[in-house]
């Protein structure tokens, strides 16, 4: 990032974003980790099966093993059993011409079998058993590497590692990962006015409730983040405060003073003691966002009002918190739902409005404003289960139009 990327405009939402994108990089440290300890983490690198999935061919179901060549075309056909496969106890024999074996879901194939019928279709008298007419060759057999063949790849680097993941790792014999170490997030709210829950209420102050939205919007397997408590309107103290979450984290957050206020200083002070790459983008809520680095400590200046402070977050932050973590890209969903509520807004900015997302029994969707949506206003967004998408030129949007809605998803 250089002094000449810094934007004193008002940048278009994925202007901004891609700015972002570009200046911060996958972090670099490694941990090795034993499966339960990789949940939730992300894949430093590939990993390749050093065996086929399953290991060997096996029976789909509990039944009896043959050769193909013993089915007789439109007609039933007797076999004799000479022994049993049992899941874990496979059957030593090799199978001649006429013969079967009893075998269980998940037991090896015997040598010279390549289909099973199903133990419901057979009718059994004493060790002769009659097949039914029309029985298919190869059926109910799971074939050695039939899900993950030996050498392939399992999983790709920059995968976050869910359930399934760890199930499939355990299923290769894999008993431990290389994954990214923790991402070091500090934030802090600023302003004279905060005060914190607990303390009681006087004419003038507010409670702080930045801090808890970024502490819940930051709670992740990928990440370490770490409380800096308020930091007053004071430029002395919200440098000390740069300069040491600068020196230890990866990323700082801070919310509010990021304006152009009087007592608003987060530009001025990170112009000072690093590099602003823009300060200003065209969303709502959401116009001040500061974004810049300290050495190389990422910086985020979110904007005070609680409401911005979620949308930016989501729409800026959270992609570049993604890389940053080495997961790889992730879409967002978005599709199109009906507007149910006439909605009115400015031209000039893009528009994150809270909305509540029905789907109709037809597969349908329809959409309407879940109330406020004042960047002070917190409620809205409680109720909300979806962003409604609202172009920057827009004014109203009328009952019946297609509007563009994101579903509330919020992991990365
Ligand atoms: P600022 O960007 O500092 O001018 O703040 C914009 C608005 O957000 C003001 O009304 C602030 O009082 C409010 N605000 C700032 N920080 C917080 C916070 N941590 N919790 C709740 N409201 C805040
Ligand atoms: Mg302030």
């Amino acid at each position: 990032m250089t002094d000449q990327c810094f934007s004193s405009e008002l940048l278009h939402l994925e202007q901004a974003l891609s700015r972002i994108l570009k200046v911060v990089q996958p972090i670099k440290g490694i941990e090795k980790k034993s499966l339960k300890n990789a949940l939730g983490r992300v894949l430093a690198q590939s990993i390749y099966s050093p065996i086929n999935i399953p290991p060997d061919r096996n029976s789909a179901m509990d039944g009896y093993a043959f050769a193909s060549d013993n089915i007789v075309k439109n007609k039933n056909f007797t076999l004799t059993h000479v022994g049993t496969s049992w899941a874990g106890k496979p059957f030593a024999g090799k199978l001649l011409k006429g013969q079967c074996v009893r075998i269980f879901t998940g037991a090896v194939m015997p040598e010279n079998s390549d289909t099973v019928i199903m133990q419901e279709q057979a009718e059994v008298n004493q060790c002769e058993i009659t097949f039914p007419e029309n029985c298919q060759a190869f059926d109910n057999v799971r074939q050695a590497g039939g899900d993950v063949k030996q050498n392939s790849c399992l999983l790709a680097s920059g995968k976050k590692l869910t359930a399934v993941d760890l199930g499939l790792l355990a299923s290769a014999g894999i008993h431990s990962v290389e994954i990214k170490r923790k991402l070091r997030i500090a934030y802090f709210s600023t302003g004279d006015e905060l005060i914190a829950v607990g303390e009681s209420l006087i004419t003038g102050k507010i409670y702080d409730s930045n801090r808890y939205l970024l502490f819940g919007l930051l709670e992740n397997t990928c990440i370490e983040a770490v409380d800096m408590g308020v930091v007053a309107d004071d430029k002395v103290l919200l440098e000390q405060a740069f300069l040491s979450a600068a020196n230890a984290y990866d990323v700082i957050l801070t919310t509010g003073g990021a304006s152009v206020g009087d007592a608003d200083y987060i530009k001025e002070i990170l112009a000072k003691l690093g590099q602003v790459n823009f300060w200003k983008v065209a969303m709502k809520p959401g116009k001040p966002v500061a974004f810049g680095h300290i050495n190389n400590c990422i910086f985020f200046g979110l904007p005070g009002n609680p409401a911005s402070v979620v949308a930016t977050f989501d729409k800026l932050v959270l992609p570049a918190l993604q890389k940053m973590v080495g997961m790889q890209k992730k879409s967002v969903l978005r599709f199109k739902a009906t507007c149910q509520k006439i909605l009115k807004k400015q031209s000039g900015r893009q528009e994150y409005q809270r909305g509540i997302l029905t789907q109709h029994p037809d597969g349908t969707y329809s959409v309407i404003s879940a109330g406020g949506q004042n960047s002070n206003q917190l409620k809205s967004f409680s109720q909300a289960n979806c962003y409604m998408v609202l172009a920057a030129e827009e004014t109203e949007i009328a009952v019946g139009e297609k509007i563009w809605v994101e579903p509330f998803e919020r992991f990365i």
